[in-house]
């Protein structure tokens, strides 16, 4: 069985394709995807844009199984942002002198959400990132899943690895920051490498119950 993931992050290929490897299962990139105008994300829930994203894509390569992802983190003291908006949070908001010219976009959004959390105890701080992931085919969704990560936001980053909130993202039970994990450790209990866990189990009992269903 072949998986087409609509995403050009080599990152996320690798951890997908190791994860599926060990169900019999090869993930691909979808080919040409550069050349294809990205959808909108313009969805109020995660589960919305990965659906949409997996139906858009899938029109795109005919008969094929396409897999799509959106992700983010959700702030209990900021309602839940910035949720959807996770990648464009500092450029959508209000400007704001900590928005060094030069910065990067990650490293925007995390300047952003250490000035927008600054009056909240750390015992408030607490956050989970969270991932759905979309499979479809032929403009048809054929599985939904998610998953998530708990954990809270520090007020100054730590570690190197990982990208986007990743430095502040601190996990209680490790004493680390996802950061400051290795990628062996972070992808099985990362909000993806959980919903891409969750979509292989419902794969696998779709194709026990239904013999002739193929991909
Ligand atoms: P996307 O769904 O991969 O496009 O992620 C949207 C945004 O959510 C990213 O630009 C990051 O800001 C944030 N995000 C999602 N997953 C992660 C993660 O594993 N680590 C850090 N930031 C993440």
């Amino acid at each position: 069985m072949r998986l087409y993931v609509a995403t050009t992050n080599s990152g996320k290929l690798r951890d997908f394709a190791v994860a599926a490897s060990a169900h019999g299962i090869a993930i691909e990139p979808l080919a040409g995807l550069r050349n294809i105008p990205p959808p909108p994300e313009d969805e109020p829930t995660f589960e919305g844009n990965a659906r949409n994203k997996a139906l858009y894509y899938s029109l795109r390569a005919p008969g094929m199984a396409v897999l799509a992802d959106d992700s983010g983190l959700e702030v209990d003291a900021l309602h839940g942002a910035p949720g959807v908006r996770s990648a464009r949070y500092a450029a959508e908001g209000p400007a704001h002198p900590v928005f060094a010219p030069g910065l990067r976009q990650d490293a925007l959004n995390n300047r952003r959400l250490i000035a927008d959390l600054a009056s909240v105890p750390d015992a408030e701080r607490t956050a989970r990132y969270h991932c759905v992931l979309a499979l479809a085919r032929d403009n048809r969704i054929l599985l939904t899943a998610h998953g998530a990560v708990e954990g809270s936001i520090l007020n100054q980053p730590r570690g190197t690895g990982g990208f986007g909130y990743d430095p502040l993202f601190f996990l209680p039970h490790l004493q680390r920051t996802m950061a400051e994990l290795d990628l062996e450790t972070k992808h099985p209990l990362s909000h993806r490498g959980r919903a891409f866990q969750s979509l292989l189990l419902k794969l696998q009992r779709l194709r026990e119950q239904s013999g002739n269903f193929s991909f």
